[in-house]
């Protein structure tokens, strides 16, 4: 049977007894109706979920949509710290505008001088836990760069299974935008919803540029029902953080640690796990290196039993 481990999506769906919850919701709602204008009760929700005010809430179709949208405003330079999430670039090329690659050091932290050294940056983007390497960037380099007082990400798609709150450094800084996401955590990719946490007046600055019925009553009320059930999605969090140290325990020798739900391995295994029906991720940047997801426990083992299988045979 084949497995997919291939592109960070969480493990579990979505328990039936919420999917229930969530029909007992569609068959007593008027599809034929819009969503409310800017979808303020949705934002509301998700300020009380994370201690903010809707005005700090920002929500798009995935933070996918958010980073479009601010990749666009920024009107110029992106800098972002490879390798990291390619959709930044994509983005970024889209509009013309040039991305500044600024490598990561050996240890996957930021090389924070030459950053700060970069001219005519208009948005800084930082990925923690970054994808694909799984690393926190360190909050010390983070507010180094913060210092800089130009336009930042922290790109947090991955928060829930760090455990890392960034949240408190937007009382310093208004320079800032954290994006997370319910498609990792929790199990919502298939629905597209992220959203973002800034200062009011970025926030509203962003609101300006979304259409007005920019998420679907579907998706909202999902999202809403998830942070209702906020321990299930703990549960799973807890489960894949504990099989994703099971599993780099096992394939130390090829893996590197993580703080997501997946595990970047030192060496290409996108053709060897495909020929045993396992999908990892290639990295297109980083032809030596591939990418696996945290799966199921059973999941896990056959990617686990495949992998020792290769290092015995190859290191
Ligand atoms: N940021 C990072 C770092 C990601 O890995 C992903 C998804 N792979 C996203 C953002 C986009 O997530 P979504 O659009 O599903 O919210």
């Amino acid at each position: 049977m084949a497995i997919y481990l291939d592109k960070n999506e969480n493990a579990f769906d979505i328990p039936e007894n919420i999917k229930y919850e969530f029909m007992e919701y569609i068959k007593k709602t008027n599809l034929n109706r819009y969503p409310e204008k800017g979808l303020p009760s949705l934002l509301e929700k998700i300020g009380d979920f994370s201690g903010f005010n809707g005005d700090n809430i920002i929500a798009g179709n995935g933070s996918d949509e958010l980073l479009n949208i601010i990749i666009h405003q920024a009107k110029g330079n992106i800098l972002v710290n490879t390798p990291t999430f390619e959709m930044y670039q994509f983005y970024a090329n889209n509009y013309g505008y040039d991305t500044i690659n600024v490598p990561l050091k050996s240890d996957f932290s930021l090389d924070t001088e030459n950053i700060t050294n970069k001219n005519n940056v208009k948005l800084i983007i930082i990925c923690s836990p970054n994808n694909p390497t799984g690393n926190l960037i360190d909050r010390d380099q983070i507010e180094e760069i913060l210092d800089l007082h130009i336009p930042t990400i922290i790109d947090n798609a991955y928060y829930e299974f760090s455990g890392e709150d960034y949240t408190d450094l937007l009382n310093e800084y208004d320079n800032l935008i954290i994006l997370r996401t319910f498609s990792k955590a929790f199990s919502m990719a298939g629905l597209r919803i992220g959203y973002g946490i800034a200062n009011r007046n970025v926030a509203l600055n962003i609101k300006k540029l979304q259409a007005p019925f920019y998420i679907n009553v579907l998706s909202a009320k999902l999202a809403e029902i998830m942070m209702e059930h906020y321990s299930t999605v703990q549960e799973h969090v807890k489960y894949i953080i504990n099989e994703r140290k099971r599993f780099y325990s096992a394939i130390k020798d090829i893996a590197f640690d993580s703080r997501a739900n997946f595990l970047l391995l030192k060496k290409d295994l996108y053709r060897y796990m495909e020929n045993r029906d396992i999908h990892i991720r290639k990295l297109p940047l980083l032809n030596d290196r591939s990418r696996v997801t945290v799966g199921k426990k059973e999941e896990n083992d056959v990617a686990i039993d495949a992998i020792k299988e290769y290092i015995s045979e190859n290191l």
